[in-house]
């Protein structure tokens, strides 16, 4: 029951900062741990544009997947976006601020974009079950449209164990640096274009420690509805809920973190 850990590297795009993303691979490789790529099919975030974009891109993440060094998933479709105050994000659970580019559209909007991103990645050979919402921000419309595309399984929300909500296999994201905790399956989330030499020499460090390293893959294929899986989870939002304030997540009725009290929540058939 110790802990799993996976790694994500979100904003995966041509012109990234190639460096750092190379830096990082090296450890994971020498690891012989496989992270999730954030690939977004057609970048319009300049915040993400950090060099010039680099033609073999799309090669060179296929020969990445093809040599089983990462899982790839989408990460959303342009990464525009928008200041959606109010909206029901999960990113309000970690205590981001409201910007989305999926939550609050119509299902049709949402449906059509997840579907236009989809076939970006299709056509350079890369098309994955699984989606990574950029800002960690989506809604009821974008799990019910990722279910219509086909997706399997979305990296977010704060559960200590997979959790299933309208057909998609939420796999929890809880840390942004490495940090040992003592069970659950542990997503730590790192933007490769925004990392320090102090931040990778925490990843290198934490690489070599005597811990349980998984793969997105694995905890999708493994994830489960046992009852032990759900008193983890409903004993982690309690925790969860406590460090955060309980007041305020009781005052407040729209649902904050996947799996945390909200009834459609409560779904675990697809797992
Ligand atoms: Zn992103």
């Amino acid at each position: 029951m110790r802990a799993r850990y996976v790694f994500r590297l979100d904003d995966i795009t041509p012109t990234m900062d190639w460096g750092r993303f190379w830096g990082l691979m090296a450890l994971f490789r020498r690891s012989k741990v496989r992270p999730l790529l954030g690939i977004v099919p057609d970048n319009l975030d300049q915040a993400l544009v950090r060099q010039r974009p680099r033609r073999d891109f799309w090669q060179t993440l296929r020969q990445l997947r093809d040599e089983g060094l990462v899982d790839v998933a989408q990460h959303g479709y342009q990464h525009t976006l928008s200041f959606r105050p109010g909206l029901q994000l999960i990113g309000r659970a970690f205590g981001i601020k409201e910007f989305s580019e999926f939550a609050g559209d119509s299902y049709s909007s949402q449906l059509c974009r997840i579907d236009e991103g989809y076939k970006i990645l299709d056509s350079h050979g890369l098309a994955t079950p699984y989606f990574m919402a950029p800002n960690h921000s989506f809604d009821v419309n974008t799990l019910r449209a990722l279910a219509a595309c086909g997706f399997r399984a979305i990296t977010d929300g704060v559960s200590l164990f997979p959790v299933c909500m309208h057909g998609i296999i939420c796999v929890p994201q809880q840390l942004w640096r490495p940090r040992v905790l003592p069970f659950g399956s542990i997503t730590i989330c790192l933007h490769t274009n925004d990392m320090g030499p102090r931040a990778v020499a925490q990843v290198r460090e934490f690489l070599r420690r005597p811990l349980r390293f998984s793969s997105f893959a694995a905890e999708v294929s493994g994830a489960s509805s046992s009852l032990a899986t759900k008193v983890g989870n409903a004993s982690f939002m309690l925790a969860y809920a406590g460090a955060r304030g309980l007041r305020g997540l009781l005052r407040d009725p729209r649902p904050g973190p996947a799996g945390a009290g909200h009834p459609e929540n409560s779904q675990l058939s697809c797992l």
